[in-house]
């Protein structure tokens, strides 16, 4: 992982003495990631795995690695005296907690201290102080921090709650006091609603938490998540970090993060800065954490929570200062005083973040596991005046466990600009490529293409606003149906020569590239000529020729890379009877290639139905059939399993696409099959 230098504020500390060993209580990508720091700073790491990631990238890149038990957290991350005694057996100094887990254990941190080992993180009482938001709220009044509208203590029923919603005026919002990864929160807008969501909250809240305490805050409709960074040492200073936004959320977690924010001004910035940091101070706070607001498009702000640890969306604050937070979380930790002030740092350009989930947005963003099939990401380091960091604990082959969260990668990016940082996120998601699990990386693309989130009027409803029938991909653009039309020829040309060389032997005959290219029903007559330039595609009814050159593919490839025009793009390519499906960025497709001859053949038949291939079920690559799970006449939903095929020692779940009753089933377990091959059919 590359981090902007540009900018590094000098640490003085040459001498100083840290760590020898830390110990990592957590997994997966934040896990690689304290790693790399650990690394940097010739300390070795030893990580903590469970059951299901003994084969882990962690467990790979760590010094030592030490079994912890059984795959469920509540069994294994979570046990505090399994963390403890795993560091007393290897002699680590201090315990980075990451984020999740125990890293806003209280308790947690006073049993490393009473064992003596250090906690990379703030003080327990800081985190007692900030870990409940009744408890936080009441501090930030005291520090003269601005607080939503609201009730600040506890509500004992349903009664209390519509009394208090009727004072404060609707809508407002329940919120669990425990609460935290947008659990235990409901927004109620009508006095009606008001018990029924309470008993809800005070549920959940139950079950997540094990702490049934709410509050009652005004909603503040359509509001901006803006929040600041802060960083403090064990010697009284504090600084921030300036602002991330992270208004694009769903269900109120966050899917996009940004730095610094578009709504804000060098006002309202270091009046934020100021109040973050005074709430830091009157607690005493000694780490990295982050003070939470909601902003309204005023540019009002309201403190919402405190986060006393490492956040998911550190990333962009290190990109656009130039500081390695983990550093500096272990640097206070061992008792470094920072080597910098308020007035050294300085935003430099902008950063941009996209939390890649193992989901379905075309089917409501449905959760999904399985085996990374293929994994593919771009690489992390500099292009050009650009920068690309992805952040993941995977690689081809590994697993999303139902156990865990269901990130796979945050991919971020850096440029001097918004638009800059934007272009280089667009392209980075393009160049991301996974199979296996359902992924959100479609979805990402759209936001990166939408001209709203490139203007920068974001709010915490946007993804509900711009998306209100749900996810169905974005219409392609006209160049973009120029770069699928480009690339089904380009293959087609290759499969056609393939095709002729097995097929004549000694004598291939030249194929003529005159075709008929149908793109989701529009057609196109294109002849393909190769010049020195690249591969010329006249579109002859357009009096228009494309021109494609440094073309990257070979047949069974699931991605097709080249430069339209002098533009690079990838499209994702999937083969189809007669043509291609494709996707390019939020833009999906079926494209035919057609002779003329065919091509008129299809116009002069008697119009007919198009083969409904969501009918059929086929197989997406060679393999062996390892079971089939339905049977002729069986009703099915969206997502049930069908079958499952074996690649490359590898298990693919094929899922029904949609409702239906299967007709026939038309292989069986234990068979070979070939990519497309029909596997069953609906009726
Ligand atoms: P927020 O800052 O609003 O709490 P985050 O997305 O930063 O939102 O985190 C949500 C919660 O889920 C936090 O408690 C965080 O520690 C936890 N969390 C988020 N992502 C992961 C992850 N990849 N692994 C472990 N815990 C996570
Ligand atoms: P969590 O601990 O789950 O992160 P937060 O209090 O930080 O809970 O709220 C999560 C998200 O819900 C925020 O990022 C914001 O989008 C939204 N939200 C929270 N409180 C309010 C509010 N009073 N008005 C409007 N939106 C809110
Ligand atoms: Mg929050």
């Amino acid at each position: 992982m590359r981090l902007t230098r540009k900018h590094i504020v000098p640490n003085p500390q040459r001498g100083s003495v840290l760590f020898s060993k830390i110990l990592i209580a957590n997994r997966g990508e934040v896990a690689v990631r304290i790693i790399r720091t650990c690394r940097r700073l010739g300390i070795a790491s030893v990580v903590v795995y469970s059951e299901a990631d003994a084969g882990s990238m962690a467990v790979e890149m760590a010094d030592e690695a030490v079994a912890i038990g059984p795959s469920p957290a509540a069994q294994s991350y979570l046990v505090a005296e399994k963390i403890i005694a795993a560091c007393k057996a290897t002699g680590a100094q201090a315990v980075h907690p990451g984020f999740g887990f125990l890293s806003e254990r209280a308790d947690f941190a006073r049993a490393c201290a009473d064992a003596g080992i250090v906690f990379i993180g703030p003080n327990p009482d800081a985190i007692d102080a900030m870990g409940d938001k009744i408890a936080s709220k009441l501090r930030a009044v005291a520090a003269g921090v601005s607080c939503v509208p609201g009730f600040i203590g506890e509500i004992d029923g349903p009664e209390h709650a519509a009394k208090i919603s009727a004072e404060i005026g609707y809508p407002v919002m329940l919120k669990a006091s425990a609460g935290g990864g947008g659990k235990g929160i409901r927004i109620v807008h009508d006095p009606r609603e008001i018990g029924e969501n309470f008993a809800a909250v005070r549920a959940e809240a139950k079950g997540a938490f094990g702490d049934d305490r709410i509050f009652i805050e005004k909603f503040i409709v359509d509001p901006r998540h803006i929040e600041i960074q802060v960083l403090g040492d064990k010697h009284g200073h504090v600084v921030h970090l300036f602002e991330r936004e992270c208004s694009i959320q769903r269900r109120n977690q966050k899917v996009i993060e940004e730095a610094p924010s578009a709504l804000l001004d060098e006002a309202t910035r270091m009046a934020m800065g100021a109040q973050a940091v005074a709430l830091a101070q009157a607690v005493n706070y000694d780490s990295a954490g982050t003070v939470e607001f909601v902003a309204g498009q005023d540019k009002s702000f309201y403190f919402l929570e405190m986060n006393t640890r490492l956040q998911v969306e550190h990333p962009v604050t290190e990109l656009i200062t130039g500081l390695d937070l983990v550093e500096q979380m272990i640097r206070v930790a061992a008792g470094e005083p920072l080597a910098f002030g308020q007035a050294d740092l300085r935003i430099n350009g902008w950063a941009i973040e996209s939390r890649i989930y193992a989901e379905d947005p075309y089917r409501g963003f449905l959760p999904s596991i399985g085996r990374l099939v293929r994994y593919h990401a771009p690489e992390s380091g500099e292009r050009g005046d650009k920068i690309i960091r992805n952040d993941a604990g995977v690689r081809e082959g590994d697993e999303i466990s139902m156990y865990y969260d269901p990130m796979i990668a945050k991919l971020a990016t850096w440029g001097p600009t918004r638009g800059e940082a934007i272009d280089g996120m667009a392209g980075a998601l393009e160049d991301f490529h996974i199979e296996g699990p359902a992924h959100n990386l479609p979805f990402l693309s759209a936001v990166m293409d939408q001209a709203r989130f490139r203007s920068g009027e974001l709010s915490t409803a946007y993804i509900a606003e711009e998306f209100p029938q749900g996810f169905h991909g974005l219409a392609a653009s006209a160049w973009q149906k120029d770069a699928m039309i480009a690339a089904a020829c380009a293959m087609h040309r290759v499969q056609v020569r393939r095709n002729g060389h097995a097929v004549a032997g000694l004598r291939p005959a030249r194929p003529r590239d005159e075709w008929v290219v149908v793109l989701n029903g529009e057609k196109r007559r294109v002849l393909l000529t190769q010049s020195e330039d690249g591969l010329q595609i006249e579109l002859q009814d357009e009096d228009r020729t494309l021109v494609l050159d440094g073309i990257d593919w070979k047949p069974g490839r699931p991605v097709f890379r080249a430069s339209l025009d002098g533009h690079a793009f990838a499209v994702e390519v999937a083969p189809a009877a007669e043509g291609f499906r494709m996707r390019q960025r939020a833009a999906s497709a079926r494209v035919l290639v057609l002779t003329p001859t065919s091509a008129d053949l299809h116009e002069r038949l008697p119009p007919r139905k198009a083969v409904d291939t969501s009918r059929l079920v086929v197989s997406p690559m060679p393999g062996l059939v390892v079971s089939i799970e339905v049977e002729p006449g069986q009703e099915v939903k969206a997502g049930e399993t069908l079958c499952i095929v074996e690649a490359m020692k590898m298990q693919n779940i094929i899922r029904a696409e949609r409702d239906g009753v299967i007709k026939t089933v038309n292989a069986k377990a234990g068979d070979s099959v070939s990519a497309d091959e029909v596997l069953a059919e609906f009726a």
